[in-house]
């Protein structure tokens, strides 16, 4: 018994049933983007889908049994994940922590869920809810592009089958930059995208990439962002910070200076710009990635924004020495919030190893090895 399952979801699905509706993503062409580079975009008939739910539901099932066999009411405790994942492999373990974490909530995959026909889609999300009537939340990725095409009534049907929030890698607001690194979406789609889910009654999570422009578009960058989030609203940011990944065109195109990255400060230069021009705007921010340096910048707009800006003036206010030593400890696991350096151990620690690699000249190579272990 098992099923497919595709290759991401986003963190805040980390505990959901992935369902696989299509395969990779159709557009593809992302110059930043190499999640499914060398594959080919499919989609799945809604039989074969269908097929992978109930296998799903079968796989359950006999989960349960392990769990009685193993004297556990039916209950999924971690022996019993273990011993499912010894009995069926991958699928099984999946299954097991997914009941294990409560078996609420359903992840679409993979890239883009919406470009499935509308009635393909409502008829997978009605057997998804016969077969767990427990499920609570349904999310998928999909294209702004995708989505300002439906009709709000089509997204309204989807919301009545279930689905609950769709997760929009936006990346930028500016133009320009969508247009250079061949995002194929707009701003103005984004805006239309956002107003159309929410008039559906779906929940819209909007993904921006910090320092996305490179030094070109420091600016434009974080202001047009700024806009576009003012005109969708989306419930949810998440702040990604960009890496240029290689196997991507993007590196092709920093090895020959036709894009130029921007430093971590700068970064952090830019979300403070951000910030400041997402005044009044009703969406909850959370910088919820490993390579974001400042995590603790999280909050509702509306009520934390001063909040959040204090920490990001708190950091850029900071000496060198002090800024290099926090960029080390957060790199390195030593520290996971600005507060931590208020710890002299542990600051005390990590300016030792500063002060050696520095002395050996190695400061911001380590830096930047550390930070590619988490791409
Ligand atoms: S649309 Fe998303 S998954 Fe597809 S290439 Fe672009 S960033 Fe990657």
């Amino acid at each position: 018994m098992s099923f497919e399952i595709g290759p991401i979801r986003p963190p805040s699905e980390a505990v959901s049933l992935l369902i696989r509706v299509t395969r990779n993503c159709p557009w593809n062409r992302c110059r930043f983007c190499i999640t499914y580079k060398g594959t080919q975009f499919s989609r799945r008939p809604v039989e074969e889908i269908k097929a992978d739910i109930t296998e799903v539901k079968r796989i359950s099932e006999r989960i349960r049994k392990i769990s009685h066999q193993l004297n556990c009411g039916g209950d999924i405790t971690a022996a019993v994940a273990n011993s499912a994942l010894r009995e069926g492999g991958e699928s099984f373990y999946h299954v097991a922590r997914w009941l294990y974490c409560g078996g609420e909530t359903v992840f679409l995959q993979d890239a883009n869920s919406l470009l499935l026909k509308t009635g393909e889609l409502v008829e997978i999300l009605n057997f998804l809810k016969e077969c767990f009537p427990r499920v609570t939340r349904v999310t998928t990725y999909a294209r702004a592009s995708t989505i300002a095409r439906k009709t709000v009534a089509e997204l309204a049907s989807l919301r009545a089958a279930g689905l609950s929030r769709i997760h929009v890698g936006m990346e930028s607001g500016c133009d320009e930059v969508l247009a250079y690194m061949e995002k194929g979406t707009t701003a103005g789609q984004l805006v239309e995208a956002g107003r159309k889910i929410k008039a559906a009654g779906i929940s819209p999570c909007y993904y921006v990439i910090l320092g996305l422009g490179g030094k070109r578009w420091a600016r434009r960058h974080p202001v047009d962002t700024a806009k576009v989030l003012a005109g969708a609203e989306p419930d949810f940011i998440r702040l990604r910070t960009m890496a240029v990944v290689p196997g991507t065109a993007l590196y092709e195109l920093t090895a020959r200076g036709d894009f130029q990255p921007l430093t971590e400060d700068e970064i952090v230069s830019e979300e403070k710009v951000l910030l400041e021009h997402l005044e009044g705007v009703d969406s909850y921010l959370v910088s919820d990635h490993v390579l974001n340096l400042l995590e603790e910048v999280r909050g509702h707009l509306l009520t934390d924004r001063e909040k959040m800006l204090n920490v990001i003036n708190r950091y850029l206010a900071l000496p060198d020495e002090q800024r290099l030593n926090f960029r080390l400890g957060k790199r390195a696991g030593v520290y996971r919030r600005l507060d931590d350096m208020q710890n002299r151990q542990l600051y005390d620690e990590v300016a030792v190893e500063q002060a050696r690699l520095a002395a050996e000249g190695r400061l911001e190579e380590t830096l930047s090895s550390l930070q590619k272990q988490f791409i």
